[in-house]
């Protein structure tokens, strides 16, 4: 590990005027080059590959070294990223347009996109998505059929939320008139229909609300005002309990918000919350990732040898690129070989030397050295 060290440390410090000017890349399955790579990388995003919405780190240079000078996807890579709350495929076009690339949607793994495999058991069953964006058009995409919006949700119960009549934004709640008179034909009658699963997608927006709303829908089998019930399902898309966004220091995540529904619903009711949590540092999530790699690589190179003797095609090695320890090295940690994880400096780690707890193979000030390092170690140029 150590001569792995220096040479990535070499590789750090190259030259970035090389990477400057790189025209735009497309994603292609044509073969190129026909010998495969032995090893994929996925990115973290937030804090990693942007900020809010600016590219942060050399991004943009960084992940065009990763295709040909046809514009051939060389490298199989994804974004493996907690975050999310718009399909997959509009994540692709936002990446694509930010970084100079055409991202594919099957690059993008949300923290949601486990929630697919959720499909055969909820498909027809009435169900609440929670969180910023469009979470009930990502649940319809995957599948599910009676999906609504914790917004929309809400807005069929009067008075849910007392504290309504007092935002000054619009959360539905005050418009409920106008709202029962446009749903005409609503997924399912949430007056009689019990709600069988809760999904919280993306980080939730109104948190009083959602607070109280959850609770209702979790303490009540389903169905508000109603007395009490058996807990439905309840699933997060993530566990962080703070993210790097575009403020200085980092903000709270859904792994706060579970804590706060927890704390809450524990002291109203007699049963602990039940629940399910996905995203990363679950190990599940980088096993589902190296399967995502792996077809990728399959798709760019279909006929092509492994550079080194890989057994069946697997890859010898995966590169997650990160910012948090406690999320991205973690993980790594937990899920081990073929992964190894390069930490970046640029979002809610800032130390000078590795994390104490969660210690990176590698820790690099940009996602740009972070490949210059790989390139240089897996000798592509
Ligand atoms: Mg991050």
């Amino acid at each position: 590990m150590r001569g792995f060290r220096s040479a990535l440390s070499r590789a750090a410090a190259r030259t970035r005027a090389e990477l400057q000017g790189t025209p735009r890349r497309r994603l292609s399955h044509s073969a190129a080059t026909p010998v495969r790579p032995s090893f994929g990388i996925a990115f973290d995003i937030d804090g990693v590959i942007l900020r809010g919405r600016s590219p942060i780190g050399g991004s943009p240079q960084a992940i065009q070294r990763l295709y040909a000078d046809d514009g051939t996807l060389k490298i199989p890579f994804l974004f493996l990223t907690n975050g999310g709350g718009v399909p997959e495929y509009k994540r692709a076009l936002e990446l694509s347009e930010l970084l100079g690339v055409n991202i594919s949607p099957s690059q993008v793994v949300h923290g949601h996109s486990p929630y697919r495999e959720l499909v055969k058991r909820f498909e027809d069953d009435p169900i609440v998505a929670v969180g910023k964006g469009e979470p009930a058009a990502v649940m319809a995409e995957y599948g599910f059929r009676k999906v609504l919006s914790i917004d929309d949700y809400s807005s069929y119960f009067r008075e849910i939320d007392p504290l309504a009549p007092f935002k000054k934004w619009n959360v539905g709640q005050s418009d409920c008139k106008n709202l029962m008179s446009e749903k005409m034909h609503p997924p399912y009658d949430v007056y009689s229909e019990r709600v069988k699963g809760v999904f919280v997608v993306s980080d939730p927006v109104d948190w009083g609300r959602d607070l109280q709303v959850l609770c209702d829908i979790l303490s009540t089998g389903g169905l508000p005002g109603n007395g009490k019930g058996d807990q439905p399902p309840l699933y997060f898309a993530a566990d962080d309990l703070e993210y790097q966004a575009a403020f200085p220091s980092e903000r709270l995540g859904m792994g706060a918000f579970r804590i706060a529904l927890e704390s809450i619903f524990n002291q109203v009711n007699d049963l602990p919350l039940k629940y399910t949590s996905y995203g990363k540092p679950n190990p599940f999530v980088f096993k589902n990732a190296a399967n995502i790699l792996e077809k990728l690589a399959m798709g760019i190179y279909p006929k092509s040898q492994s550079t080194k003797e890989v057994k069946d095609h697997q890859f010898s090695t995966i590169y997650m690129i990160g910012d948090n320890p406690k999320v991205d090295i973690c993980g790594v940690l937990k899920a081990g070989p073929p992964w190894s994880s390069i930490l970046t400096r640029t979002g809610v780690f800032r130390g000078t030397d590795n994390d104490l707890k969660f210690p990176a193979d590698l820790v690099v000030d940009t996602v740009e050295d972070a490949i210059s390092c790989i390139l240089e170690k897996e000798c592509i140029r």
